[in-house]
């Protein structure tokens, strides 16, 4: 059965080229960049290319990135440095200011945090899925330390205001950080423009290897790293390199701003002709996020009446890869917060599927994919109805 994919918020292929530049440091290029000799030095040089080519893509400069295993470890590291960074007001009046759209890795943390005392305002967003800018303004108090808002949202591909809001803390002098996971790669993040000071991406998101990712941290950041351990990454992460992941990552970035411009509308039009395709063919399929600025890839459409569980079932059966909401909690039989918190009634939340495309997406897939989807559909109601 030939599969396709379109699950690509979840994890995407291997790059060829990425692949490519990768091999030789799984091979024979096997030094430790802390080693004196010849194959620690190639390794050093490897991983200092790799630091440029994320710094270009980013436009940042190369000490500003620091490597980790991915968005989770990324914002773990922001979120724990400015909680505990002697710049942070007193004990006890630590705000942290975020919203309710947030991967759990920023969500859950800032849920502990809250249980531990801290301050968390957990900002509401609008059926659109955008907080409001006013609230957010008033929210900014004196005894701030941060704020974490996501650069576009897995789950709807909505891009959330990160340029205007980290200007906002700036003027007030507090730090901004922004989970980019799922903008990375896919749209311009332009460090040089948007005034933040702690950036997390992951490089499985836009065809890297999966496990390692980077934090970016301003040079103007106070950072206090979370593990203790060699002086690798200048103190601030620990733990010898993952090289041949570091040169993926290198390598996914530098393939990633060659093409982003034509890839944004190629992969555009294909998922504006799968929403087409799919509105027309099934009534009552309704898009989630289309209102806001979205990223160009991803889809998230409710099927009235038809669980998304069963319907993400029945597509695999036929080969069709998507997903009942995000990866990491597509088992969940709750509704998804982030729908929720657009206001999106329950039962329609639970039928929502989304649909994530990638460079690599073809017209014939996406024709094929809403011919699947219509068929299952179909079947289903068939079925509810019992006919
Ligand atoms: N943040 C966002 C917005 C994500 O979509 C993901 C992964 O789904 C993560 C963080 C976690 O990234 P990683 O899988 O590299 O730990």
């Amino acid at each position: 059965m030939e599969r396709i994919y379109l699950d690509n918020n979840a994890t995407t292929p291997v790059d060829p080229g990425v692949f490519a530049a990768m091999r030789p440091y799984l091979e024979h290029a096997c030094g430790n960049p802390s080693s004196s000799h010849a194959l620690g030095r190639e390794a050093a040089w490897a991983v200092a290319r790799a630091r440029r080519q994320v710094a270009d893509l980013l436009a940042c400069e190369p000490d500003e990135v620091v490597f980790t295993s991915g968005g989770t470890e990324s914002d773990n590291a922001a979120l724990f440095s400015a909680h505990f960074s002697p710049l942070c007001p007193r004990p006890g009046k630590r705000r942290i200011v975020t919203t309710r759209v947030e991967h759990p890795a920023v969500h859950d943390l800032c849920r502990r945090m809250a249980e531990q005392g801290c301050d968390v305002v957990f900002l509401d967003v609008d059926e659109r899925g955008l907080p409001d800018l006013d609230a957010y303004t008033r929210a900014l108090t004196p005894d701030t330390a941060l704020v974490s808002v996501m650069w576009a949202n897995n789950e709807t591909g909505v891009l959330l205001p990160v340029a205007e809001m980290a200007a906002r803390a700036r003027d007030r002098g507090i730090l901004f950080h922004t989970d980019a996971v799922q903008a990375v790669g896919k749209v311009p993040v332009d460090l040089s423009a948007a005034p933040v000071d702690l950036l997390s991406l992951s490089a499985h998101k836009f065809h890297g290897p999966k496990g390692v990712g980077a934090l970016f941290v301003r040079r103007s950041c106070p950072f206090h790293p979370h593990f203790l351990g060699g002086g690798q990454e200048q103190g601030r992460r620990p733990g010898t390199e993952n090289v041949p992941g570091i040169v993926g990552l290198g390598a996914a970035c530098e393939i990633a701003g060659q093409r982003m411009a034509a890839n944004m509308e190629r992969v555009r039009s294909l998922r504006d002709r799968l929403e087409r395709g799919l509105i027309a063919d099934i009534p009552g399929a309704r898009v989630h996020g289309k209102e806001a600025p979205r990223l160009p890839n991803t889809a998230n459409i409710s099927f009235a009446d038809v669980p998304a569980r069963d319907l993400v079932r029945r597509l695999d059966e036929q080969g069709l890869c998507v997903s009942s909401g995000a990866a990491c909690h597509a088992g969940s039989p709750e509704p998804s917060r982030v729908l929720a918190a657009m206001r999106v009634p329950a039962p329609l939340a639970l039928s929502a599927v989304r649909f994530s495309l990638s460079r690599l997406t073809t017209a014939e897939e996406v024709d094929a994919a809403i011919l699947h989807v219509t068929r299952a559909v179909d079947q289903a109601m068939t079925r509810t109805r019992g006919t």
